[in-house]
């Protein structure tokens, strides 16, 4: 279902008028939900533009098979509302994406939020007056908007990324992105598919495709690690003990550096005896899911304690997978978590179907798409469809599509053509009024989104009431406060074994993308400790204005 008011209402109207208010927020996913809820409650006029044609965000987009939530349901939700979190039921651990795209619409519909969303609205630009002090959005179908607050919910996994790779337009059989699945699904039944990448998307749609298709050829340029999810039905006992006191559960996770409330072993794993490590990856392997990192305390910072995970997983790997070449090359060399560590059902054991071929793409790149398949190595591919599950542009890919200029017409791309500078990841000095939720330099991507977008959109909300009481209107990050942020950001990224590898962390997966660390790694509670601090002193570092 969907209303409110969209771009085909729009269609037509030739001389559109500007639409005023007071905050405008882009994107309509989790974070720009919560903001409009808040801004309206607030008593200011709010609208969301969203590209998509109903809410949700990236889970209104990423509908491969397969899609779900690495982390566990009964924390990847709200808990702005008691009422809320209480009356939702999940189904499974780890919930799949048609059930958390029907709780983003239960929130919507709950919150009748819709009326102020404008769907299939793609924004084009964002432009700060400095004159009035206002925001001037233009749409791609032409509609215009002002604002005094431009308020970016756009996401940091959202701006799909598709490698420009040869002849890739000439393929004549069908194309996906996991990122920008077809609403009606897709039947690979009889088909010969080709994944090309084997991040989480694809980690989590391959058991599922090859389940269908006539044969699957999965393209592989870097092995990941992937532990088991050990999904199931959610345990009714476990579900009335959290509700019994869901904010206990909330106040222990919001402890966590991740975020996330479970069991971290405190211990070094370099202090253990190679029988203690074995038992405590083994029982974590049972346990499932992405707290296996938590194993040890040193996991992430020490090489040689990371090392003694990596070979437990690939032992995994060599038990699981028959074929001794395919485990092989199915075995990750570089450190464990330094990419996102992958949650799958099944993943390995689906190298052992005859109808499922690995192609190592790492030494000998994908040469061609041709209008019958993909080449490599001189050697054609035979297929009837191509998945593209090369991931995104992430964290900055988003902002940047969008033309943001601000103080003086300085274009944002300009300015992060060295990669992106923010204080707190909220805001970015020369663009008054601008905020970013989950922004770069923020812990975002490295901890649970929900609670880490919360946070943020109660901090936004929260300053625009500070400032509305003081009868003020412009915020700006000052520039000296923004590159001591980013100086910090840089540093505390140096002491963790994350910053090492080419992931899309670092902006690696996509060609001419500035190497930068770009999410924060000191963890969500030093994170919120900071946030509140400046806040708690008037705004510390950034310029307040009428
Ligand atoms: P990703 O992790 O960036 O994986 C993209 C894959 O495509 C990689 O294997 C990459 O190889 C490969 N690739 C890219 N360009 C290529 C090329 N030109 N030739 C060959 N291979 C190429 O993307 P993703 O799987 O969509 O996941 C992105 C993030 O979204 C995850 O890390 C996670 O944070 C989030 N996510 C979460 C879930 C979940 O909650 N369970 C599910 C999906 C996604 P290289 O590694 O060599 O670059």
């Amino acid at each position: 279902m969907r209303y409110g008011f969209n771009a085909a209402t729009a269609a037509g109207v030739s001389a559109m008028p500007d639409r005023d208010v007071d905050a405008v927020i882009v994107g309509a996913g989790f974070a720009g939900l919560y903001m409009l809820h808040r801004l309206r409650g607030m008593g200011l006029s709010a609208l969301v533009l969203e590209a998509g044609g109903g809410v949700g965000g990236t889970w209104y987009w990423n509908r491969y098979p397969g899609a779900r939530c690495d982390v566990e349901s009964i924390q990847y939700s709200y808990q702005f509302s008691q009422e809320l979190q209480q009356e939702w039921e999940w189904s499974e651990r780890y919930a799949p994406q048609p059930e958390i795209l029907r709780y983003a619409e239960h929130v919507a519909d709950r919150y009748d939020l819709r009326r102020d969303i404008r769907f299939d609205t793609r924004v084009k630009t964002a432009v700060y007056d400095s004159g009035p002090g206002r925001w001037r959005l233009e749409a791609e179908d032409g509609a215009r908007f002002t604002a005094t607050w431009c308020i970016m919910a756009t996401g940091c996994l959202s701006a799909a990324n598709l490698p420009e790779l040869p002849g890739r337009d000439a393929f004549a059989g069908a194309t996906y992105h996991t990122g920008q699945w077809p609403h009606d699904g897709v039947d690979f039944t009889g088909l010969r598919v080709g994944v090309i990448g084997t991040g989480s998307s694809a980690i989590q749609s391959i058991p599922i495709i090859a389940g269908q298709a006539a044969h699957l050829t999965v393209f592989q340029r870097t092995p990941n690690y992937t532990i088991p999810a050990r999904n199931a039905p959610l345990d009714p006992e476990l579900v009335r003990r959290v509700k019994a006191d869901y904010p206990a559960l909330r106040r222990q996770a919001w402890r966590m550096p991740n975020g996330i409330a479970f069991r971290p072993n405190p211990q070094s794993a370099l202090a253990a005896t190679p029988e203690e490590r074995r038992r405590e990856y083994q029982a974590r392997w049972e346990e499932g899911g992405l707290t296996f990192m938590g194993a040890f305390n040193d996991l992430i910072l020490d090489p040689d304690a990371n090392a003694t995970a990596a070979e437990f997983v690939r032992g995994k790997i060599r038990e699981i997978v028959a074929d001794p070449d395919t485990a092989e090359a199915l075995c990750p060399s570089n450190v464990i978590g330094c990419k996102r560590l992958c949650v799958d059902t099944d993943y390995y054991r689906t190298f052992n179907r005859a109808n499922v071929t690995l192609v190592d793409v790492a030494r000998s790149p994908i040469e061609a798409i041709t209008p019958t398949g993909v080449r490599v190595g001189g050697v054609e591919h035979p297929l009837d469809a191509i998945v593209y599950a090369t991931g995104f542009d992430a964290m900055t890919g988003a902002l940047l599509r969008i033309d943001i200029r601000g103080e003086g017409g300085r274009a944002l791309r300009d300015k992060w053509d060295g990669g992106p500078r923010a204080y707190l990841g909220l805001a970015t000095a020369g663009f008054p009024n601008l905020f970013m939720i989950t922004g770069p330099g923020s812990p975002s991507v490295l901890t649970n989104m929900l609670p880490s977008i919360e946070q943020h959109v109660d901090w936004i909300a929260d300053c625009l009431g500070h400032l509305r009481a003081r009868g003020l209107a412009r915020i700006e990050a000052e520039p000296a406060a923004e590159d001591a942020w980013v100086a910090h950001v840089n540093e505390v990224a140096g002491g963790s074994l994350r910053s090492t590898c080419s992931s899309w962390y670092v902006g690696a997966n996509v060609p001419g993308k500035p190497r930068v660390f770009m999410p924060y790694i000191g963890g969500f509670p030093a994170y919120v400790d900071r946030c509140e601090a400046i806040a708690a002193n008037g705004y510390e570092g950034f310029a307040l204005g009428a």
